[in-house]
């Protein structure tokens, strides 16, 4: 891999690699965007002056904590807790805390680094961090939940604030987590601070729209991508993997343009509706009952089937879009969409697409969007969000959608032109690494070695 780097950046990535032993999604995070910087790492040098790249790899801030709580028979638990601050040149830290049981540091540090990136692309005054917690939700109570979440917020809170740092949603984080560690962090800090964390309910300081907003947002960044090649949604076969937030809001809208979702999934296998899937009973089953696909498939009966054995990039289509989880689509799976004639390829989810998947997409000439252009609808409306707080408003849904529309638009125009600009048309990951980087990148050397 060293090797495909200008010789200016791979001893940067070298010790990238010495410095984060073993934390194999850190490194791939971060292979990504170096590899893009190839076109500047000789002719643009003030990019590469103050050591700026290495820098951008060593987070500003990382905290590491326990969280002690208490299930309901009465057993004390032990969990961990994390939240990396990456890079603040551009803003407050922004990014989603993850609540799984496969939390660890490495991921945490490369879902930051993305958001990072991701955060500059949106043209937002946001910077970049994440955390999370190896705890699982799942099967654990309402009252579990809420006193794990308070614990983990009792650590949480002197890091965080408007103008410092500001958490929202991720996987297992849902309206529900976000109320509860809210809740704790007023209690604490005694302030009704609403811009300190984002994803709340519209009663207690949320935007309307961002429930829906990374789901919508990669399906209008998906219209832009067909739109330039002179396509559009309709009548188009769309798979999604994924049933939680993203996938659902994706599902959704690409229903409204006239595509037909034939398949989503959960960790437990997936669904396919060859007539198109309910959205309505999704949601139902998902959000409101919090049950497995196997349920949904129960409800909706007869012609639906439910596979436990396989993979969802087996289902042919034409548009696919991973919103499930990182590295869920590997080489084998790029192959089997690309010989089912699949032509666009949209990250919903962070980093769902391996480089060898990501690779064989380009090489086929498979448009494929990185989830940090595709998927940054959520915290640009997590950014509306902390606007509307600021000025005490609230903005109806139709002017809060077209203003996700907008943006994700102007990421589109900004991700192709950059990659046009650097000769490499259409190659969307260039496009978006690049541009993001000479963003934070100018905005670092402003403000000097801090
Ligand atoms: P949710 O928790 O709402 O849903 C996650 C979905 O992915 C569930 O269907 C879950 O299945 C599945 N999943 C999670 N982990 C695994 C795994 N290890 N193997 C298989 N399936 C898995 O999360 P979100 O929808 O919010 O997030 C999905 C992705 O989108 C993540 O990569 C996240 O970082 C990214 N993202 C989210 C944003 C947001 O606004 N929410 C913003 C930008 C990116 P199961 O229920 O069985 O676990």
């Amino acid at each position: 891999m060293v090797e495909n780097l200008h010789p200016n950046l791979a001893p940067m990535y070298e010790e990238v690699l010495e410095r984060n032993p073993g934390e194999k999604e850190y490194h791939q995070a971060v292979y990504e965007v170096i590899h893009s910087l190839n076109p500047i790492a000789g002719q643009r040098s003030e990019y590469m002056q103050w050591s700026i790249l290495r820098r951008m790899c060593e987070p500003e801030r990382q905290i590491i904590f326990r969280v002690p709580w208490t299930d309901d028979e009465g057993n004390v638990r032990i969990n961990r807790g994390y939240r990396v601050e990456v890079n603040s040149a551009l803003g407050p830290f922004k990014g989603g805390l993850r609540f799984h049981p496969s939390v660890n540091l490495s991921i945490v540090k490369f879902l930051g680094f993305e958001q990072v990136y991701k955060n500059a692309l949106t043209g937002m005054p946001i910077g970049g961090g994440k955390g999370g917690s190896n705890f699982d939700p799942k099967g654990r109570s309402d009252a579990e939940v809420m006193r794990f979440c308070q614990s983990f917020m009792t650590e949480l809170y002197r890091h965080i604030g408007e103008y410092t740092d500001v958490p929202a949603g991720d996987i297992g984080v849902g309206s529900r987590e976000i109320g509860y560690l809210f809740g704790q962090y007023k209690r604490i800090t005694n302030r009704y601070e609403s811009g300190t964390i984002t994803g709340k309910g519209l009663t207690w300081g949320g935007s309307r729209v961002r429930t829906e907003a990374t789901g919508y947002g990669t399906v209008y960044f998906v219209k832009e991508m067909l739109a330039d090649a002179g396509d559009d949604l309709d009548g188009k076969r769309v798979v999604v993997s994924g049933s939680g937030n993203v996938a659902i809001y994706a599902i959704e809208k690409a229903a409204q343009l006239g595509a037909t979702v034939v398949a989503c999934s959960d960790s437990n296998g997936f669904v396919v509706d060859e007539q198109g899937l309910d959205v309505e009973l999704l949601r139902e089953v998902k959000e409101k009952r919090r049950e497995r696909l196997t349920a949904y498939a129960e409800a909706r009966g007869g012609s639906v089937r439910h596979v436990t054995d396989g993979s969802i990039w087996s289902v042919p289509c034409d548009v696919a879009l991973p919103c499930a989880t990182q590295n869920e689509l590997d080489g084998q799976a790029a192959r089997t969409l690309i010989d089912n004639g699949v032509r666009v390829v949209a990250e919903g989810a962070n980093m769902p697409c391996t480089p060898e998947a990501v690779h064989l997409f380009q090489e086929s000439h498979v448009l494929f969007a990185p989830g940090k252009a595709s998927n940054a609808g959520g915290v640009a409306t997590s950014a509306l969000e902390m606007q509307q707080n600021a000025s005490r408003d609230t903005w109806s849904f139709e002017a809060t959608d077209t203003r996700l529309e907008e943006i994700m638009t102007g990421i589109h125009r900004r991700v192709v032109e950059t990659a046009e600009e650097y000769g490499q048309p259409g190659d969307y990951v260039a496009g978006a690494n690049l541009a993001s980087y000479m963003k934070v990148a100018d905005a670092m050397v402003a403000l000097g070695v801090v």
